[in-house]
Order: structure tokens, then C-alpha cells, then sequence
């Protein structure tokens, strides 16, 4: 391509301004800094998430300072599809419209299938994969109307491959890429992308307390639990940080990833390429 083709494009820090973005469990962790990444490319962001009062407000307030864009709260329980309901209701009616969705809220729970309590399987397939169903059924309607919508599902590692002992969370990954490429397939003419991201592992608070309580519970040093407990399968040996996420977050929501669609990206530092 010559240089006469190419068109100049606003610069990337504002390249989200005018969006609105719904980015559910965003109060901590990769949800927070794929809202972070997406309010320093000028987006509105509609957060989510449970926590104390006094922290989300530090969190909805930070992210509004440092970024100067306008932040909106929703303590929606993703296991109830009422209350996600009122959150995307909420959303329009405080905006007027939904142009990013990142399915982002997910636990885990880890028992050996025949102890696998009912309840955690039943939770974990509401939070981690039915809320994505629902908060992209209802917010398909106002992407439609505007010919534009950009749906990021937060799957794993775990959505490509198994682990023993996480059925219910290995479940409800797979699932998630199952509904990624069936909404790409039905949204594929309307300007709307839909896609998954697949972390290996990612350094946030939980996973500091885990090392930290692997070291203690093993009497072994930090340095040992990263590389041969939780990263035994990461062949780089290293975490992903919640800001290189965040930034390949705001490329899916890009103008430039139009044509990325219907697709799952490995964030894993190789581990399913073993
Ligand atoms: P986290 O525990 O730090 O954050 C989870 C967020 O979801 C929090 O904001 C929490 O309040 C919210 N949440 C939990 N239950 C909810 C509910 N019922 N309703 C509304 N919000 C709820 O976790 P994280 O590590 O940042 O994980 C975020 C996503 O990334 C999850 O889907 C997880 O499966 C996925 N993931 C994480 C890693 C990792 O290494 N951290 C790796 C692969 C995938």
C-alpha cells in the first residue's frame, strides 16, 4: 500500500471517544484494566462488580480522574438475569446506547468431579457464561441500531484446553467460545465483532495471594511457586499483566480489527501450544 492510501486516523488515545463501554466484574482484576485501557482511549465505562461501597467508589472515581471520561456503576450479580437486566436498562438509559461489551465476571471453584458441589457448577455456569448470553442479547439490539458493536468475551486457557479438578470452570470456557462464534456468525453484516481472549495466567491480587500462600504452605521461595507451581504449564515463565490485556482489548474494539471476528486469541504465553 502507498502512503497516498493510507488515511490518517485520530491519535490512538482517543481512538474509543464517543463509545460507551459495559465491562462486567471490572471493580478488581483484568476487568478493571480492560476498563482502564478502554477510558484512556477516551470511552464512557459502565463498571461492575462487587466489593466495598467505599473501594468501588475510589475505583469508579479514579477511573474518571485519570481519564476524564464519565464512569457509571452497576452492582448487577451476573448469576441473575433480572439484575443484569436492570444494568444494560440502566446503561441505555444513562447513555443511550452500548458499543463495547467485555464479558469479563468469573470465579472458580476446584473439587474432583465426584465432590463437585451442584451449587458452585450451577454458579459458575451462570457468572461465567450464561451473564455473557444475557448482557449480549440484550445489548445486541442497541448495537444493531447503530451499525457498530464490539463484544469481547473473557475466556481462558481454559476454554482451549483442560485441566483437572475445574470442570465446571473448563465447562463454561469452552462454552463461552461456543457463543462467541455463534453471535459473530449472526452479527457478522452488522458492523458488530465478537471475540474471545484466552489468558494463560494473569498477575492480579488473587494471584499474588496465591503465591504467597503456596510459598508459606510449601515453605518454598516466590520465585519456585511461580515457575514450577502456577506457571509449571506457561512456557514463557512469565504473567501476563491486566494493561497488556487491557491494550489488546482496545485493538479488538478498534476500527482495525473490523474484520477480526468469531476468533479465540491465546494470551498464554504458549501454554496451548504444547
Ligand atoms: P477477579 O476475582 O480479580 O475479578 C472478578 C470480578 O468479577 C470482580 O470484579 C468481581 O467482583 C466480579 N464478580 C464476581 N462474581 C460476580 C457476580 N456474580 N456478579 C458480578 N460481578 C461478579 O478475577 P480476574 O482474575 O480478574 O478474572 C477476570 C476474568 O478473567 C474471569 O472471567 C476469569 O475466569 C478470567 N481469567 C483470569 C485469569 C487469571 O489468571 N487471573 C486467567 C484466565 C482467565
Amino acid at each position: 500500500m502507498n502512503i497516498a492510501m493510507t488515511e490518517r486516523k485520530p491519535a490512538a488515545a482517543q481512538s474509543l471517544k464517543d463509545r460507551v463501554s459495559l465491562v462486567t466484574g471490572s471493580t478488581s482484576g483484568i476487568g478493571l484494566g480492560i476498563a482502564r485501557a478502554l477510558a484512556g482511549a477516551g470511552s464512557a465505562i459502565v463498571l461492575n462488580g462487587f466489593g466495598k461501597p467505599e473501594e468501588i467508589e475510589a475505583v469508579q472515581d479514579g477511573v474518571a480522574k485519570d481519564f476524564g471520561v464519565h464512569v457509571a456503576y452497576s452492582g448487577a450479580d451476573m448469576s441473575n438475569p433480572a439484575s443484569i437486566a436492570e444494568m444494560v436498562e440502566m446503561t441505555l438509559d444513562q447513555f443511550g446506547r452500548i458499543d463495547i461489551l467485555v464479558n469479563n465476571a468469573g470465579i472458580q471453584h476446584v473439587a474432583p468431579l465426584q465432590e463437585f458441589p451442584v451449587a458452585k457448577w450451577d454458579a459458575i455456569l451462570a457468572i461465567n457464561l450464561s451473564s455473557a448470553f444475557h448482557t449480549t442479547r440484550l445489548s445486541l439490539p442497541a448495537m444493531i441500531a447503530n451499525k457498530w458493536g464490539r463484544i469481547i468475551n473473557i475466556a481462558s486457557a481454559h476454554g482451549l484446553v483442560g485441566s483437572a479438578y475445574k470442570s465446571a470452570y473448563v465447562a463454561a470456557k469452552h462454552g463461552m467460545l461456543g457463543l462467541t462464534k455463534v453471535t459473530a456468525l449472526e452479527t457478522a453484516e452488522q458492523g458488530i465483532t465478537c471475540n474471545a481472549i484466552c489468558p494463560g495466567y494473569v498477575y492480579t491480587p488473587l494471584v499474588e495471594a496465591q503465591i504467597e500462600g503456596q510459598a508459606k504452605a510449601h515453605g518454598i521461595p516466590r520465585e519456585q511457586v511461580i515457575r514450577e507451581v502456577l506457571l509449571a504449564q506457561q512456557p514463557n515463565k512469565r504473567f501476563a499483566t491486566v494493561d497488556e490485556l487491557g491494550a489488546f482489548a482496545v485493538f479488538l474494539a478498534s476500527d482495525a480489527a473490523a474484520s477480526i471476528t468469531g476468533t479465540s486469541i491465546a494470551v498464554d504465553g504458549g501454554w496451548t501450544a504444547h
